[in-house]
């Protein structure tokens, strides 16, 4: 198959603005991102930059989704926590590169076309599950990672008891309003070491499932 010039253009972006570790640009060029955004922005799907989804959500910049993976330095026999399963573009990614996927979203209509989605591209090692991914997933927990999608008010408790030792946490986190930052979590042996990434601007992580999601 040729490659798509639109995706080596992104792909040479993302090098440019210093994403180096090569399994993440090789998990990013296999995942299609025009099966992730919406038909009416299809001839957006390689810009680098956030589209609409349902719900009034966003899928994220794919710069954003090339740091995140990259910032939580994930292993091939790692099991990883996603919260904000949203368009299922960053769960694809992921799935390249882990054993599974275990992502929660609180909308039901974004978890079931992500799922499709996700089929279609024969991406088996993923579960998916419609809840309040502040709380985690207790029944399978500890994880190696854990990645949140969403944009918290501070670090969910349940998530860091729900991180293996020595396991990483990448979040975004807004401290005040209007301002956020994705921060590398580590649980060390005695605690929690946090490392400031990048500002950066994401739909709210909110608590709680909608009714009619
Ligand atoms: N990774 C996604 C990002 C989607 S935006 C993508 O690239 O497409 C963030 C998502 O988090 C939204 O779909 C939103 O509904 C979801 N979300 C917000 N709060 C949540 C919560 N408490 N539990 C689960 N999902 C949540």
């Amino acid at each position: 198959m040729t490659p798509d010039p639109r995706k080596t253009s992104l792909l040479a972006a993302l090098r440019r603005n210093g994403i180096a570790d090569e399994r993440v640009l090789e998990a990013i060029e296999k995942v299609p991102r025009e099966v992730f955004v919406e038909d009416a922005f299809s001839d957006q799907a390689y810009a680098d930059q956030a589209l609409p989804i349902s719900c009034g959500q966003t899928i994220s910049q794919p710069y954003v989704v090339a740091l995140m993976t990259e910032g939580l330095r994930v292993e091939s026999d790692h099991r990883v926590l996603e919260i904000g399963t949203g368009s299922g573009y960053q769960t694809a990614v992921l799935a390249h590169l882990c054993k599974r996927v275990y992502s929660i979203e609180r909308y039901r209509t974004l978890s079931e076309t992500a799922a499709e989605r996700l089929k279609s591209l024969k991406i088996k090692n993923v579960t998916l599950q419609v809840s309040d991914g502040t709380k985690g997933w207790v029944q399978l927990a500890p994880f190696d990672r854990i990645i949140v999608t969403a944009a918290a008010r501070g670090e969910p408790q349940a998530l860091l008891d729900q991180l293996a030792p020595g396991g990483v946490m990448v979040i975004p986190i807004e401290e005040r309003a209007g301002k956020q930052d994705l921060f590398r979590i580590t649980r060390t042996a005695t605690g929690f070491e946090r490392e400031h990434l990048i500002p950066v601007r994401f739909v709210p992580l909110v608590e709680g499932v909608p009714r009619d999601g």
